[in-house]
């Protein structure tokens, strides 16, 4: 048989275990379904499937594994950055889009989330119950990506990882069982995917503690970038005495001049400090005060219901073409910051931000996972959009830049949410755990059967 008639063969069997929830290149909707939200990255596995149930998970791991395929979890595509330079012209796609779905234990305070759900999904059903969860700044990432890979929240200083929110996971694992994964039940595996997330199987639902937090103190506060210098030297000072319950990001943005956007960013480049504030209104104004009498053109701040955080720092609400890079931080001293203002110039650069953590996102919980904690200050994210794929090469030349741009104070560590390129050692992000990770997944996957975004 020639490799083609062997794939034909393959994709015959598949299609005969699948039915229509498989797609094959040439089927109309592949290419849709093929495109994740960082549409930059043009994935083209063996085939997409796109299940419905945990039945029907169970079914694509052992077609695929019979198949002799591996397979790449996927529910949003917002990390297919990370997957980029993989080969997946032998790997199956699971895209989890159609299994969403949210269930709050209002009593326990928690939720019982479908593999594929958004945080949009967790806070409208947590929401009405005065909850709400550790979600990061925008809520169509999914929980089950964001949750397992570690995940710093607009409450990260105060309350640590997400990940460390996460009680239990249905997954299905290489051998195509359904198993339960707890503190109590397969031990070693719930250690392992919270942090290893999709190399280790395919989560059809996962249960998280909630917050009892109906509304927060939040908003932005906002200069034109002829400022970043000023305000970012006293914001670098002011996180030095910040709150653990403060937990805010500094911002050099550049827009193009576009019709979309409000007047107030169209063609502008504008300094920014947004962030959460877990106080009473009195003491989070009184916090802000110093940054407030920096005469802020615009000043959000102010108490709003939880849900409305997800606003708050500006994601984009559609999928977009980026590409990322970012270093953990021990500290900030004013040459650093200097070094920030310098590169927030580089051309091609949307945007060059830094984000406070600290606090609690350092401290290790007693029963953590494999991530359960984060090394490290604040955190240099260097953001390009790339609208056409010929951008891409200076994109990516930009945004290195601006992460080397603080590389004298760069910590030993990454934060594995942030990691969104190729070619970047995972091992930074996993630090003592990485061994006993590397064995659990020899252990639960032998084959490597499973392809993640971030690869054990
Ligand atoms: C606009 C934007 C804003 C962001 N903001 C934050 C933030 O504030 N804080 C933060 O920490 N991170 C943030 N991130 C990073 C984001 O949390 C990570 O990239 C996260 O891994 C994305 O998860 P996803 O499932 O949506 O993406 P995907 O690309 O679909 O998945 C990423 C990886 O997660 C695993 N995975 C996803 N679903 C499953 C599943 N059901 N079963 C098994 N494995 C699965 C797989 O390994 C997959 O490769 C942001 C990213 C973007 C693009």
């Amino acid at each position: 048989m020639t490799i083609n008639e062997l794939a034909i063969d393959t994709a015959g069997v598949l299609r005969a275990a699948l039915g229509d929830r498989i797609l094959f290149p040439g089927d109309e909707g592949f290419d849709a379904a093929r495109t994740p939200w960082n549409v930059a990255i043009d994935q083209r596995p063996f085939a997409v499937v796109r299940p419905e149930s945990a039945e029907e998970v169970v079914a694509v791991v052992r077609a695929a594994t019979g198949a002799g395929l591996r397979i790449a979890p996927q529910s949003t595509g917002h990390a297919a950055g990370a997957l980029g330079d993989a080969d997946l012209s032998r790997t199956v796609l699971v895209s989890l889009a159609g299994l969403r779905g949210v269930v709050v234990d209002a009593a326990a305070q928690t939720a019982r989330v479908l593999g594929g759900s958004h945080w949009n999904d967790v806070l409208a059903v947590a929401a009405p119950h005065r909850l709400t969860a550790l979600h990061g700044s925008a809520g169509d990432v999914s929980v089950v990506g964001y949750s397992l890979s570690g995940g710093l929240s607009f409450f990260v200083r105060s309350r640590g990882l997400g990940v460390n929110t996460v009680r239990a996971v249905q997954i299905v694992t290489a051998d195509g069982a359904l198993v339960r994964a707890s503190a109590d039940e397969n031990p070693d595996l719930f250690w392992a995917v919270r942090g290893g997330a999709g190399a280790f199987g395919i989560v059809v639902s996962i249960e998280i503690d909630l917050l009892p937090i109906a509304d927060i103190y939040a908003g932005m506060l906002l200069w034109d970038a002829e400022r970043a210098s000023e305000v970012s030297h006293a914001w670098a000072e002011w996180t030095t005495s910040a709150p653990e319950t403060a937990t805010t990001t500094l911002r050099v943005m550049s827009f193009p001049p576009l019709p979309e956007l409000p007047p107030f960013l169209s063609g502008r480049s504008v300094v920014v400090i947004d962030g959460a504030i877990e106080e009473t209104d009195a003491a989070a104004s009184a916090l802000l005060e110093g940054l407030r009498a920096l005469q802020p053109e615009m000043d959000t701040f102010g108490r709003i219901p939880s849900p409305a955080l997800v606003a708050v720092h500006m994601d984009p609400p559609e999928p977009t073409p980026a590409l990322t890079e970012h270093a953990v931080l021990d500290e900030l001293p004013p040459e650093a910051v200097d070094a920030f203002v310098a590169s927030s110039r580089i051309p091609g650069l949307f945007v060059q931000e830094i984000r406070h953590i600290g606090g609690a996102a350092q401290r290790r919980p007693a029963h953590g996972g494999a991530i359960a904690s984060l090394a490290g200050e604040y955190l240099i994210h260097s953001i390009a959009i790339v609208p056409a794929p010929e951008m891409a090469p200076g994109a990516m030349a930009a945004t290195r830049a601006g992460v080397a741009a603080l590389a004298p104070w760069h910590a030993d560590a990454l934060a594995l949410t942030f990691i969104d390129g190729a070619g970047v050692d995972p091992a930074r992000a996993y630090g003592d755990a990485w061994e006993r990770l590397r064995e659990l997944k020899a252990a639960y996957d032998p084959a490597n059967v499973f392809s993640a975004a971030r690869p054990v």
